[in-house]
């Protein structure tokens, strides 16, 4: 089987330090998997700044372009704040997602069992919640025209926005949702404003056409999405996959990744069309961003980016054997007690970014034995 192409982007800040855990684990799965890897590492967002004057070169962007997949940390901190808008690093982030035309975002919400107490809610609503939130990210309200605000002849001003969705548009987005959820549960929710707007009537009618025509075996409902955001907080467990537009899926995603409480804990991934060979661009990165507060300090939660490796072996790979061995060997660790300082709880024990890492690879040895 031809090497793995990986571009590793640590990005600024923390992303440095997560990243340096994920090459462990990546370098773990090379030799004790056999897995064959061909790895190129890349400059994004402040530190590509400092180098060639812009946070995402050409250089970096043509080998992202390349990969199969490509892991990236986080961007940006407070010494870049006062560059041009143009060239701030998180415009390098922007960019890359654009170019690279990811239009699906996978935002899973796992509450692992050690961790549930972590949460604002309570104990046995969140247990064990395993959800998948799809939410589409080039399209929608985000990115319609016309937009803009505009002053009347009357002096006063207009704002407005546009919610525009094609049939192709939701017919990708679709596919993808419905992929996703034949390799779990088999129920996808689609979550749309149907009874008000026209777009959303659109979105629901083509959700039910690919359905029937393409995945009859997965279990397809709807939920307008104010019911879906007051559903997730009273029993979030009634979901598996939700697929849902642009705006939404940013409210929605952040409002299930606190039901797991922890910032730190969160992986992403993003996708992009499937090639001729079914292949599809793909981005995996944590949530959180570059934590310049405690950047440097070996303090950071490496998990987060750490799990983002798992979905890239998930999803890009086709390795979910290798997946789970990591999900798993987590799921362990924590078990065992150890903490990182933002999941800290009484009687457990505080270790650092380098130790977690170090934990997860022991822990990898022994399921692995
Ligand atoms: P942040 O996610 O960096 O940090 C928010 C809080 O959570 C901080 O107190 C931080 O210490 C903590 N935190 C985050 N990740 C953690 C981890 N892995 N382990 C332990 N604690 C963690 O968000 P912010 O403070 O709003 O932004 C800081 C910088 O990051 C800004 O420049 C922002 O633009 C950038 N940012 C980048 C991304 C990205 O690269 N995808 C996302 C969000 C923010």
């Amino acid at each position: 089987m031809a090497a793995k192409k990986l571009l590793i982007l640590p990005g600024d800040g923390i992303g440095v330090e997560v990243m340096a855990q994920v090459r462990r684990i990546i370098d773990w799965m090379a030799r004790k998997r056999k897995i064959e890897f061909e790895i190129t590492e890349g400059l994004i967002g402040g530190s590509s700044y400092d180098v060639h004057g812009t946070p995402l070169s050409d250089e970096t962007l043509a080998a992202a372009m390349a990969a199969d997949a490509v892991l990236l940390g986080a961007v940006g901190g407070p010494k870049w704040d006062d560059l041009p808008f143009d060239v701030k690093p998180e415009r390098g982030l922007l960019k890359i997602r654009k170019e690279m035309g990811l239009f699906a975002n996978l935002r899973p919400a796992t509450v692992l069992e050690a961790l549930a107490d972590a949460s604002t809610l309570k104990n046995e609503v969140v247990a064990g919640l395993d959800i998948m939130i799809l939410r589409e990210l080039t399209g929608g309200l985000y990115f319609g025209q016309p937009r803009g605000i505009d002053t009347l002849p009357d002096g006063t001003r207009k704002g407005y926005n546009t919610l525009v969705y094609t049939t192709p548009e939701i017919q990708r987005i679709g596919r993808v949702a419905f992929d996703l959820a034949r390799k779990r549960n088999k129920k996808l929710c689609s979550v749309d404003k149907a009874n008000v707007l026209e777009c959303t009537v659109l979105w629901r009618e083509e959700m039910i056409k690919l359905q029937k025509e393409e995945f009859p075996d997965v279990e397809l409902s709807h939920m307008y999405v104010d019911n879906a955001a007051m559903q997730l907080v009273r029993n979030p467990k009634q979901f598996d996959v939700m697929v849902t537009e642009n705006m939404f899926g940013d409210i929605l995603s952040d409002c299930a990744a606190m039901l797991t409480g922890s910032l730190g804990m969160l992986p992403s991934a993003s996708l992009g069309e499937a090639d001729a060979q079914g292949r599809r661009k793909a981005l995996y990165e944590p949530v959180h961003g570059s934590a310049p507060d405690i950047a440097g300090k070996d303090m950071a939660n490496p998990l987060a980016t750490i799990m983002s490796f798992a979905m890239c072996l998930r999803y890009s790979f086709d390795m979910a054997a290798e997946a789970d061995l990591i999900e798993n060997a987590v799921k362990n660790v924590l078990k065992g007690g150890l903490r990182t300082a933002d999941i800290m709880q009484p009687g457990k024990a505080k270790v650092s970014t380098t130790v977690m890492g170090e934990a997860v690879v022991r822990e990898l040895d022994k399921l692995n034995a």
